[in-house]
């Protein structure tokens, strides 16, 4: 399985930082890694110019359920493949708390993104409260169970492993935690989609940087990494990106 380093620029980036695309490909024109960019909605057209004729994949950070229709504010699958997405990142724990989306949401999304032929990276991740609480794994595999559809294959799924309170804290958990979720989340995933799971690509998020990335990525069952913060500038993606190679 080709692993993969996607960036999620959350509500970050101008036009000006297109610039960074260039650096990104310039240094790393053919990663062993899949590189994946999922920029704010407003730059995906202009960005998979600045990308054109490159190995860079493109995602949105969200979409609706409906291919088009009354929505004021929303974006369909459609629409962000028309502006070159191949990818849509749903259930971002930031998407969860700041718009009350609930698994089922998360999996109409996810199952709309894949008959429109995109890939869906799919978020899970215990808050702190939760992780202190023991309830780390159950949290983790009833949002599985709630928001992953059950006839994905692994061309059209990602899984992102992200603790809520890893994320832009610069705090991480210990290598046997991520090595404890991951493996519990490619047996159920197995429970759900079967063999197609031991090729679906399972990512960590959540504080990745270039100085834990080896470290992250040496643990078994994880296929990559989704970077926030780090992904906005070139130097660090490419540094993560190289780990994964
Ligand atoms: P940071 O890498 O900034 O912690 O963000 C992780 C994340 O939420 C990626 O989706």
């Amino acid at each position: 399985m080709k692993k993969l380093a996607a960036g999620n620029w959350k509500m970050n980036g101008s036009a000006a930082a297109l610039a960074e695309v260039q650096a990104l490909l310039a240094a790393h024109p053919d990663p062993a890694c899949e590189m994946l960019l999922c920029p704010p909605a407003t730059l995906l057209a202009q960005m998979n110019w600045a990308a054109r004729g490159s190995v860079l994949k493109l995602g949105g950070q969200d979409c609706h359920t409906a291919a088009s229709g009354a929505h004021t504010g929303d974006i369909s699958a459609d629409m962000l493949k028309e502006a070159g997405a191949t990818y849509v990142i749903l259930g971002h724990s930031e998407r969860r708390a700041d718009h009350g989306e609930s698994d089922a949401l998360v999996l109409a999304k996810a199952q709309a993104a894949i008959a429109t032929g995109l890939v869906a990276v799919v978020c899970l991740g215990e808050t702190e409260a939760q992780r202190d609480a023991g309830e780390t794994l159950a949290v983790i595999g009833a949002q599985l169970d709630g928001s992953v559809p059950r006839d994905a294959s692994a061309a059209q799924l990602v899984i992102a492993y992200e603790p809520v309170w890893a994320i832009g804290t610069g705090r991480t958990p210990t290598i046997a935690q991520i090595a404890e979720v991951h493996n519990f989340l490619r047996a159920r995933l197995t429970a759900h989609i079967g063999a197609e799971a031991a090729n679906t690509r399972l990512l960590y998020g959540g504080s990745v940087k270039p100085s834990n990335a080896a470290e992250i990525f040496a643990v078994a069952d994880v296929d990559g990494a989704l970077v926030g913060g780090a992904s906005l500038k070139a130097p660090d993606f490419g540094a993560i990106v190289s780990a994964l190679a």
